[in-house]
């Protein structure tokens, strides 16, 4: 009887390995590069104070008129663009690629690897190929491979990932401007790590008309909200706005997302933070001589485990009480590599504590 509603699932579905969230119960969470600060008990019974009045017996703002407001003006989105709201930006991903894809035409979604998951995850949802170029061994843009490559698939999209996710560095800027000009079509420049970043394409929204930038609040503090945003010409926000599902950005969301917006000076504070902390954490591992530590503009840095096996360390500092990312390769860019996420200073004591002890075993 089973049989009867799986055998409709495609196949490339029935493939594909779920998206993975490790339980991190009793552990510190350094996984999945959250921002570790909550806001202040002041604002927090603010917030609660507005929650209580939100109307949850109504549907929400179906365009969230209000927040987009907010959000074109602290993102420093030109004012000529447009924006439309995804519940976090992976629901923006999956439109992207909805609105181009096509059981006619050889379309293909483009990026770097290794590189985020969920573009390649999401082509596959919507059936469409998805062409990954390889990066260097220092995770810089491999230039030639990457020319040879848009002229073969002539992709309808390319996701470039600003710092990239798990290398955490930003590419050369003069390299990203020539894909953008050379691309067949769009150019999404994911800035998902812009606080810890500090440089973006979002002026250059003017300078190109194929160019879309997409952000999210969720490494700046908010991933509970579930909130990214995609700003770009208006003509093509238009269509992308058309596959929005209604009222998918809920009415807690709205509320909470206005209100942090409107006390935005708490959010850069921890961005500063993590920011500094960043620096040290990456000061204390590039001691170990054990360690290839890879620079980070982003809240997370990778590393490789040289002498030992990457599963062992990782396993390890689990079982001292930290959960990290294994990236979880035996071979290529990322061989024997782990990720940790920036927390707070305790926590990266913490970590760095068991990382001792476990090269030590
Ligand atoms: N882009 C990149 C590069 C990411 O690393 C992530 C999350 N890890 C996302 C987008 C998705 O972010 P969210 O859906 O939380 O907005």
């Amino acid at each position: 009887m089973l049989e009867k509603s799986l055998r409709w699932i495609r196949p490339v579905i029935k493939n594909i390995k779920a998206y993975h969230v490790p339980d991190a119960s009793g552990l510190i969470k350094l996984d999945a590069m959250e921002n570790p600060y909550q806001l202040s008990a002041v604002l927090k019974t603010e917030l609660q104070n507005k929650l209580s009045q939100a109307a949850l017996n109504r549907y929400p703002d179906p365009s969230a008129i209000t927040l987009r407001n907010k959000l074109k003006q602290v993102m420093q989105v030109p004012v000529d663009k447009e924006i439309v709201l995804g519940n976090g930006s992976d629901e923006l991903i999956q439109m992207l690629a909805m609105a181009v894809a096509s059981h006619d035409d050889d379309v293909c979604l483009m990026s770097f690897e290794p590189g985020f998951v969920m573009y390649k995850m999401i082509a596959d949802f919507v059936d469409i190929d998805y062409v990954g170029v390889s990066l260097r061994e220092d995770f810089s843009l491999d230039m030639d491979s990457i020319r040879q490559a848009i002229k073969q698939y002539r992709p309808a999209i390319i996701f470039i990932a600003y710092p990239n996710n798990p290398s955490a560095n930003c590419y050369n800027e003069s390299q990203i401007e020539e894909i953008i000009s050379i691309a067949p079509g769009m150019v999404v420049l994911d800035e998902a790590y812009h606080p810890f970043a500090q440089t973006s394409f979002m002026h250059r929204l003017t300078d190109f008309e194929n160019l879309l930038v997409m952000r999210t609040v969720s490494k700046m503090g908010l991933a509970g909200l579930r909130l990214g945003l995609l700003c770009g010409h208006p003509a093509i926000i238009n269509e992308i706005d058309k596959i929005r599902l209604p009222y998918n950005i809920n009415v807690l969301t709205q509320v909470s997302a206005e209100f942090v917006l409107d006390n935005l000076v708490c959010l850069d504070d921890q961005a500063r933070l993590i920011r500094d902390e960043r620096e040290q954490l990456f000061s204390a591992m590039s001691a170990n001589t054990e360690l290839q530590v890879f620079p980070s503009q982003a809240n997370f840095i990778l590393f490789r485990v040289l002498n030992k096996s990457a599963d062992d360390i990782f396993n390890s500092i689990k079982s001292s009480g930290v959960l990290i990312k294994n990236m979880r390769a035996n071979q290529g860019l990322l061989k024997n590599c782990l990720r940790v996420t920036v927390g707070t200073a305790e926590e990266n004591k913490a970590f760095m504590l068991a990382l001792t002890d476990a090269m030590n075993k």
